[in-house]
């Protein structure tokens, strides 16, 4: 993929400047959000289901109960469209028709095709746990050969997909509303962060907390 859209149904048509193509950009977006809505049809019925996701190399993988509807009906082959997004901010402008939210969105358009191969799951099921939190696959027990089993993992090629962003002020700051309203305008950043971790109530006395949520916490306050 390059700076032009692979197709044109990944053509991004409002406000084309925020589009952006490039592979290394999709996969920003996509590393930057845990999690992602997966839309497809399914018996003439749309639908748009929230699931974690993570990406290896060119592709994205969700994964979940084997006799989920929505995997069983993914697995198939479908036409699928996975999207996620990330808010950045408010935008406050002086007329409501102005204001807007600064945030990053990435689209992959494609179908999903059932993962068989033993490695390729383990690889998967390492990248959604450390998707969650790095680190946490070194720490916990991998998956035995029952929970593998219960487990459908769905991949899907990054071939057709886009990233829109919109970042900067509102978009009035030259209008004769900026010269004329005394309302205050500007961006109301949004940062999500992780609170302090509550030990599970069966957790035995003594264990520490693990080192990845250390590090994780660690990371929000520096
Ligand atoms: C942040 C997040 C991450 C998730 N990650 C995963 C994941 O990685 N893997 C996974 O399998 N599931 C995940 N889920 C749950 C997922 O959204 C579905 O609930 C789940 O896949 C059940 O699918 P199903 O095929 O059994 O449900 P379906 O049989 O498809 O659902 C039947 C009906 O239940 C309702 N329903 C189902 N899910 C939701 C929902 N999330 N919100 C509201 N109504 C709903 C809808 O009305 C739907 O038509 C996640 C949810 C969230 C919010």
């Amino acid at each position: 993929m390059s700076d032009r859209p692979a197709s044109d149904r990944v053509r991004v048509r409002r406000q084309p400047t925020r589009g952006r193509y490039e592979l290394a950009d999709v996969y920003e977006v996509l590393d930057r959000s845990r999690f992602a809505h997966v839309a497809f049809v399914h018996e003439e019925q749309p639908f748009c289901v929230p699931m974690l996701q993570a990406r290896i190399d060119a592709r994205v993988y969700v994964h979940g109960s084997s006799a989920s509807r929505a995997l069983r009906a993914l697995a198939e082959g479908i036409p699928a469209c996975l999207t996620v997004t990330t808010l950045h901010g408010l935008v406050l402008a002086r007329s409501a028709f102005e204001h807007s939210a600064n945030y990053e969105s990435a689209m992959v358009l494609g179908s999903f095709r059932r993962v068989d191969d033993e490695s390729e799951r383990l690889a998967a099921f390492e990248a959604f746990t450390n998707k969650l939190i790095p680190g946490r696959w070194d720490e916990v027990r991998p998956p035995n050969a029952k929970e593998l089993k219960a487990t459908s993992i769905l991949g899907m090629e990054i071939a057709e997909a886009s990233v829109k962003a919109r970042t900067g002020p509102p978009s009035d700051d030259d209008s004769a509303d900026a010269d004329e309203i005394a309302t205050w305008a500007g961006v109301v950043p949004f940062e999500a962060s992780f609170g302090a971790a509550v030990p599970s109530p069966g957790l035995r006395p003594g264990i520490d907390l693990a080192e990845s949520v250390r590090l994780l916490l660690d990371s929000e306050s520096a």
